[in-house]
């Protein structure tokens, strides 16, 4: 990277020097609010990854949300492809999950005793599911996966568990683990503050590699409680994998007595209502939700068949337990979502849309031979500065990309285009982005890659 680029973004105080001719938007009020956020809060966020320490400037301070767009606090308006992280298939602000949430709070917002509303949304997902039978509310995907991985535990009387280097599954102890050298390894934990002896229960290997994986087994045989994988790995770009090592990953599984686990915070409703496990027809014992579930209220979910959930307490003897699980308000903007989900058409036409998107975008960088690759699934697409066709491991990913990533993130940002801000992040596209608004981000996202790649 040229030293002068490198002082741009090295956050010193010619950070608005801008590289494109362009001015950069201003940012004026963000910054007021973040110098102020700095003095209530670590790092002056609630989640360390909106904190932008990987792109150029200070956060944006978001004011309102409309279809697929957003307005930060100085009035600048961004077409939205982060999108909550997920959660908003709809886009913001969704005139049916708006009133329903409102129709169901005039009555009050939270009981700690069952409601209607949690059977309401359970069998709608129940009845267009075929994977699980019994599932359980509970108010994030952390805690959703933390629960599946105690079920796995206490149903199989195991205590290791098999996750894979590049798949996140929020922040519980004995999942922030990370893969140390060698083909199969213990996690090293990947956060101060969680017990190297935790770690030694997770075992770490790489994604699309059987051989790792057996290898794995043949080592931990009748330790293995359960396999975890984001079946469609998202939150560390998007690792595509081959239906064939999920097919693999099923039969060994099955073969060694441990549950299967599809992590599908992100890809459920997300790749179609029965999520990844639908796309590829391979059935994993468990399955956790988040983000969509929730239509951008906090909910998670976990569930599998009537007989390892009868494992969870008061049926079983696996504890787990929530003051605001099943919250009613929360449950009301998860029906509301997951019924428009439902109509006919809806999935097919928000991939439609992401295919054509996506490809345009790879078409005009292939013409102009930029080192450029749209990946994408469903609606889903990830951005990636690379000339290698698929990318199927999380070592794969070559970390100095990520300049460029910065340098668009921020050209983009200044023509009205937000993108999540980390190279390593996933795009969405929501069923309130237009093909109006699409052809708008595709012209920024062209004039931003002839700046990223300008006198390459
Ligand atoms: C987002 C995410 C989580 C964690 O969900 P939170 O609601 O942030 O706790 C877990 N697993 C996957 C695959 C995710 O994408």
């Amino acid at each position: 990277m040229l030293d002068s680029i490198k002082k741009i973004f090295s956050g010193d105080a010619d950070e608005t020097v801008s590289t494109t001719g362009k001015p950069d938007i201003s940012r004026e009020k963000s910054a007021a609010l973040y110098a102020k956020a700095k003095t209530f809060f670590p790092g002056g966020v609630n989640s360390p990854v909106r904190a932008f320490k990987s792109v150029y400037g200070t956060p944006l301070f978001i004011e309102k949300g409309d279809g697929c767009y957003l307005w930060d606090a100085d009035g600048n308006q961004f077409i939205d492809f982060c999108c909550s992280w997920g959660p908003l298939i709809l886009g913001h602000n969704h005139s049916k999950v708006r009133e329903k949430v409102i129709e169901v709070m005039q009555h009050g917002m939270s009981f700690g005793a069952p409601t209607a509303l949690e059977n309401e949304l359970a069998e709608l997902i129940l009845k267009n599911n075929k994977f699980i039978k019994k599932l359980r509310f509970v108010s994030s995907g952390t805690e959703a996966v933390m629960s599946a991985i105690r079920l796995a535990r206490g149903y199989t009387k195991r205590d290791k568990i098999l996750k894979f280097e590049g798949c996140y599954h929020g922040h519980s102890d004995s999942l922030l683990v990370k893969a140390g050298s060698g083909l199969v390894t213990f996690g090293e934990t990947s956060s101060a503050g969680v017990p190297k002896s935790f770690a030694d229960e997770t075992i770490v290997v790489a994604l699309n590699d059987k051989a790792a994986l057996q290898k794995a087994f043949d080592e931990f045989k009748d330790q293995v409680a359960a396999v975890i994988i984001e079946p469609i790995p998202a939150n560390n770009g998007l690792l595509l994998q081959e239906k064939a090592f999920l097919q693999f990953l099923r039969e060994i599984c099955t073969q060694n007595g441990a549950l299967l686990i599809f992590d599908e915070v992100i890809s459920g409703f997300r790749i179609g209502f029965e999520g990844a496990a639908g796309h590829y027809q391979v059935k994993p014992d468990i399955i956790t939700y988040g983000k969509i579930i929730g239509g951008g209220l906090p909910v998670g979910a976990y569930g599998s068949s009537a007989e390892i959930m009868g494992n969870i307490s008061p049926e079983g003897a696996v504890y787990q337990a929530g003051t605001l699980s099943g919250n009613p308000v929360a449950m009301a903007a998860g029906i509301a979502q997951l019924s428009e989900l439902l109509k006919t058409g809806f999935y097919r036409d928000l991939h439609n849309k992401t295919e054509e998107f996506a490809e345009a975008i790879q078409r005009y960088a292939s013409a102009k031979n930029y080192i450029f690759k749209v990946f994408s699934i469903g609606s889903i697409f990830w951005f990636a500065f690379t000339d290698q066709e698929a990318i199927r491991r999380a070592d794969e990913i070559d970390p100095a990309s990520m300049d460029k990533f910065k340098m668009l993130h921020r050209e983009l940002i200044n023509r009205g285009v937000y993108l999540g801000p980390s190279g390593y992040e996933v795009g969405f596209i929501s069923s309130a982005h237009t093909k109006i608004d699409l052809e708008k981000a595709k012209r920024a996202i062209f004039e931003s890659l002839d700046v990223v790649f300008r006198g390459k």
